[in-house]
């Protein structure tokens, strides 16, 4: 079921077996399961014994104690996978066994006839399954695409019901459970897994019972996930419109069949408990630094405005040597500010760039720096280089002038609602110095949209010193009506966005490579502080109904407003997160696909009759 990996200072690991119903560890080969060199440790450690409720760790009387995630273990503790247990300098950790692994497993014939395993069945064989397959596969392609990052993982109700889909999956259903989705899934699993651990580790070593509990479903993977409560909005959205199947075709710009959200509003069919206590308390947890070439203690304690001590004692460092290894992670326990991370980008020189000097002032990174991060590199045309980028909060471009007025007559009128309207006397986008239109032809909008797009973006680039691409997209055609692969975008209200990138990173040819698919921008390139600063534009101009973006990004949003000084209430009142991904509060909602891009939706105009939707404040 499961194996315990020991790992040493220099980085070597090595997995033993559990035997049996126990497993000693201490110095002596003789009287231990596992011997364990290294200083610190005794000849007899400490001890894992597997009862009813999981593993229990219990020290047997060593001279320098057992640690479990920085605590001194006292009493016997229940460990779970994720925990840190140091015995002297040898890490040990739980592991799920190699075979037959969580991750590549079919599901056994035990689960098959498991009572809760309601077996998919509905018109059209089986319609619910793969429109979930369909789903978990973008999902799992786009965390392959950016190289597997956990912050793409399935959380909580979403995580819930993928797990549920994939047990249920019947042999012979097609189209099959890839490998690609078994492993996002599964991994999935381990990073929520090890996301509570940190969590409840918060609490104090007085829950040893409740955190008893606790190991046992996670160690042992059970049937009794925790059902999402309500229906999800997009899915909702999607049986709201018969038979229409998702794709993975719509087009040049990945976004096909996207599931948008029901015309009067996300939120309406698919609502949980908004303040499910699962979700809450995400904003306190701890943090995984990662330690950035040249970063020191001092750096680390200073960003996140704690004590040298404090970040020493978390990681088991001696505070007096201030030196980091590069790349390893660090454990932020209590955060008293919450940066955005700093974030390592790949950049391809260009012809004419092969210079450190250029590359340093487009990236405002210091030559030396770029060469260390780089060690040895040549720059030519093509070479890839490694940049680490620490963004920063904007401040307001000073001085400040003021800003135009855009008066644009009321002739431009959306009709019926975003997926079933039309536009009337459509105003096209012009053109301007503010931003890039990616798709012209697509981009006609009612006077209420484009007048308050303008000014929201040219009060973005007053109010935020960024000096980055800012490239708008589709809106609606010229008379507004069906616009593939979107299922909205027909009235003149709905905007794509592409999210604002790092200074430096995105380059123009990027969106018209000779016919190829535009690129667009990868996470780690995303400048969360201009994402927010553009939002908190458009929010301003009491024009926007919402926004949609993934809930997993919204996270990142919300860090970035509350370093540049956003409010409570505004937090509170904008942003879905940390309410559940089905929460309908919030001008930040979640809808499916939308990684890359925002999309925003503008609310009717107090002079549109015909209009169907909330409507603006005259
Ligand atoms: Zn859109």
């Amino acid at each position: 079921m499961f194996e315990v990996r020991l790992t040493t200072p220099d980085g070597s690991s090595r997995t033993e077996p559990f035997r049996g119903q126990s497993l000693t560890l201490g110095r002596e080969a003789s009287l231990n399961d596992v011997a364990l060199s290294g200083g610190a440790v005794s000849s007899r450690h400490c001890k894992l014994e597997l009862g009813p409720q999981g593993v229990v760790l219990t020290d047997v009387g060593s001279t320098n104690g057992t640690y479990l995630n920085n605590e001194r273990v006292g009493v016997p503790s229940p460990l779970r996978p994720g925990d840190r247990v140091f015995v002297g300098s040898t890490l040990v950790e739980l592991v799920p066994a190699a075979t037959p692994s969580a991750v590549s497993r079919a599901p056994s014939s035990a689960e098959l006839l498991s009572p809760s395993g309601s077996i998919v069945r509905t018109p059209g064989p089986n319609r619910k399954y793969r429109e979930l397959h369909g789903r978990y596969l973008r999902y799992a392609e786009q965390w392959e695409y950016e190289g597997r990052p956990q912050h793409l993982a399935l959380k909580s109700d979403e995580l819930a019901r993928a797990t549920k889909w994939m047990k249920n999956a019947q042999p012979g259903m097609l189209p099959e459970v890839s490998r690609l989705q078994r492993e996002f899934i599964a991994t999935s699993r381990k990073v929520a897994a090890s996301k509570r651990v940190t969590q409840i580790l918060g609490v104090g070593a007085g829950v040893v019972a409740l955190a008893g509990a606790i190991t046992a479903v996670v160690l042992l993977w059970p049937e009794s996930d925790p059902e999402p409560t309500g229906q999800d909005a997009s899915t909702a959205t999607q049986d709201s419109e018969g038979a229409e199947q998702e794709n993975n075709e719509g087009g040049d710009d990945g976004i096909g069949g996207f599931a948008e959200v029901a015309p009067d509003g996300p939120g309406g069919a698919g609502d949980a408990d908004p303040d499910s206590p699962d979700e809450i308390g995400v904003v306190d947890s701890p943090i995984d630094h990662v330690v950035i070439p040249f970063e020191t203690l001092p750096d680390v304690a200073r960003r996140y405005g704690v004590s040298l001590d404090d970040v020493a004692q978390w990681n088991f460092l001696n505070p007096d040597k201030p030196e980091l290894v590069a790349e390893t992670t660090l454990l932020i326990k209590s955060p008293k500010r919450r940066p955005l991370p700093q974030t390592r980008v790949k950049y391809t020189v260009d012809t004419g760039e092969n210079s450190w000097s250029k590359l340093a002032s487009r990236f405002e990174v210091p030559v030396t720096r770029l060469q260390a991060y780089n060690p040895g590199a040549k720059l030519a045309p093509g070479t890839e280089v490694v940049i680490w980028i620490d963004p920063k909060p904007y401040k307001p471009r000073l001085p400040r002038k003021p800003l135009p007025q855009f008066t644009v007559d009321r002739r431009a009128v959306s009709i019926g609602k975003p997926n079933a309207g039309k536009l009337v006397g459509g105003i096209q986008l012009p053109e301007s110095p503010l931003y890039i239109r990616r798709t012209p032809r697509l981009m006609w909008g009612s006077s209420q949209t484009i007048s308050n797009l303008q000014q929201a973006v040219a009060a973005f680039r007053q109010d935020v010193d960024y000096d980055g691409e800012l490239i708008l997209s589709d809106i609606s055609a010229r008379d507004g009506g069906l616009l593939k692969p979107h299922k909205s975008h027909q009235a003149g209200r709905d905007i794509d966005i592409w999210l604002p990138t790092i200074k430096g990173v995105y380059k123009k040819k990027y969106l018209n490579s000779g016919g190829e698919k535009p690129r667009r921008p990868m996470f780690e390139e995303v400048d969360w502080y201009a994402v927010w600063g553009l939002v908190r534009a458009l929010i301003k101009t009491g024009a926007v109904q919402y926004v949609f973006l993934d809930w997993r990004y919204q996270e990142f949003v919300y860090r970035a407003a509350v370093e540049m000084g956003a409010t409570e209430e505004e937090l509170d009142e904008w942003i879905q997160w940390p309410r559940p991904r089905v929460s309908s509060k919030g001008i930040f909602r979640h809808s499916l696909d939308h990684l890359s891009h925002i999309h925003v939706r503008f609310l009717c105009a107090p002079w549109e009759p015909d209009c169907k939707g909330a409507v603006a404040k005259p």
